[in-house]
């Protein structure tokens, strides 16, 4: 107990909830397998980051977290590490179609960011990534995601319903659900969508919030649509 008070305060990470899974302080301890490491460490990653520490283990307990930490901070694969873990484990995998994880993203430049950063991990289990967003073809997109789909989906809000409608995907097998940079999603107007995709996502599903800021609007929303959230912030306490 001690000893994980002194990592959370050498990290400067504030950590809220009950039965809260122990930070991991190296790659070692978070249990993955060989196929994952190896993608890690070929990467050139040899310490988790903070957030990394304290979220990875709390997501693979299955816990929903609110995370609040700068840009910079390793938040990605904070989120695509547990939720590769995760699709892994589903029964379904094989059945049916339709992402099983799925991130919303304020912008087109974030949601690609996003999107290599997922591929690069997902590699180590072949699942396939899509990225959605504004400013390019829909048609495109549209091809991209049928037939077969993805296990994982990236994308803008609005183009993601615009998916939806045309049928290119639906949500229907979402059971792991990022919601990344919620305060920026805020500041471009992006509310209305992003509940409205939260509201069709079964009610029983994994979700992770990250956000640089947390203004009282963003913890409003985080509160909506997450269940018992740990909360982990670094650094700034909002
Ligand atoms: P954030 O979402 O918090 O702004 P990113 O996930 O974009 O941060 O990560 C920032 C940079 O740090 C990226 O270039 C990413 O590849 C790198 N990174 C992430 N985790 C680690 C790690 N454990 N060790 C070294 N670099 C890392
Ligand atoms: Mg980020």
């Amino acid at each position: 107990k001690e000893r994980v008070d002194q990592i959370r305060k050498e990290l400067d990470m504030h950590v809220s909830g009950a039965d809260v899974a122990k930070p991991c302080i190296s790659f070692a301890h978070f249990g993955f397998d060989e196929a994952l490491l190896d993608v890690i460490i070929k990467h050139g990653y040899s310490e988790p980051t903070g957030i990394q520490k304290q979220a990875v283990p709390i997501a693979l307990s299955g816990r929903d977290i609110i995370g609040i930490a700068k840009t910079g901070s390793g938040k990605t694969a904070a989120f695509i590490w547990p939720m590769l873990i995760h699709i892994m484990d589903q029964e379904e995998l094989s059945k049916g179609e339709g992402p099983i994880g799925l991130i919303l993203a304020p912008t087109r430049e974030l949601a690609s960011q996003i999107f290599t950063e997922a591929k690069k991990f997902a590699k180590a289990y072949g699942l396939r990534v899509a990225a959605v967003y504004g400013g390019a073809s829909k048609m495109d997109q549209f091809k991209e995601l049928r037939p077969g789909g993805v296990e994982i989906l990236v994308g803008t809000p609005g183009r993601l319903i615009d998916m939806v409608k045309m049928k290119a995907t639906n949500f229907r097998r979402v059971s792991f659900l990022v919601l990344d940079e919620a305060d920026r999603m805020f500041d471009l107007g992006f509310e209305p969508q992003v509940r409205s995709i939260c509201d069709n996502i079964r009610p029983d599903r994994q979700t992770l919030l990250f956000s640089a800021t947390f203004p009282k609007k963003v913890e409003a929303l985080a509160r909506e649509v997450t269940t018992e959230p740990v909360r982990i912030s670094i650094g700034y306490v909002g």
